[in-house]
C-alpha cells in the first residue's frame, strides 16, 4: 500500500503557524511524532501530555521515569537495601511497592 502524506496548516492559541502531518489518514504530533486518529486527540496531546517530565521519579537518586514498571526493575536493581517507594507526580504522593 502507497503511504500517503498530507500537510495541514494550523494556528495555534498565540497565533503562531504549525504544521501538521497527516500520514495514511492519522495526525502526528509534530513534537514527538505520536500518531493520533483524530486532530483533536493530537491536540490536546501536544498542549497537556508531550513533553511533560517523567510521571514517575526514584527518591533515591535522579532516576525519573514515563513507565511504572521501568521505575520498579530500577528500585529494585539499584537500590534492592533501600525503601521500594517512588514518587507519582500525577497522583502528587509516594508509593510503595
Ligand atoms: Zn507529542
Ligand atoms: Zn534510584
Amino acid at each position: 500500500m502507497k503511504e500517503s502524506t498530507e500537510i495541514e496548516r494550523c494556528y495555534g492559541r498565540s497565533g503562531r503557524e504549525f504544521t501538521i502531518i497527516r500520514r495514511d489518514g492519522m495526525y502526528e504530533c509534530p513534537s514527538c511524532h505520536n500518531l493520533y486518529k483524530w486532530k483533536k486527540s493530537m491536540l490536546s496531546h501536544l498542549r497537556n501530555q508531550c513533553k511533560q517530565p517523567p510521571r514517575f521519579e526514584c527518591p533515591h537518586c535522579t532516576m525519573k521515569n514515563y513507565q511504572k514498571s521501568h521505575m520498579i526493575r530500577h528500585l529494585r536493581v539499584h537500590h534492592p537495601q533501600l525503601t521500594q517507594m517512588f514518587w507519582d507526580r500525577k497522583l502528587s504522593g509516594f508509593f510503595r511497592l
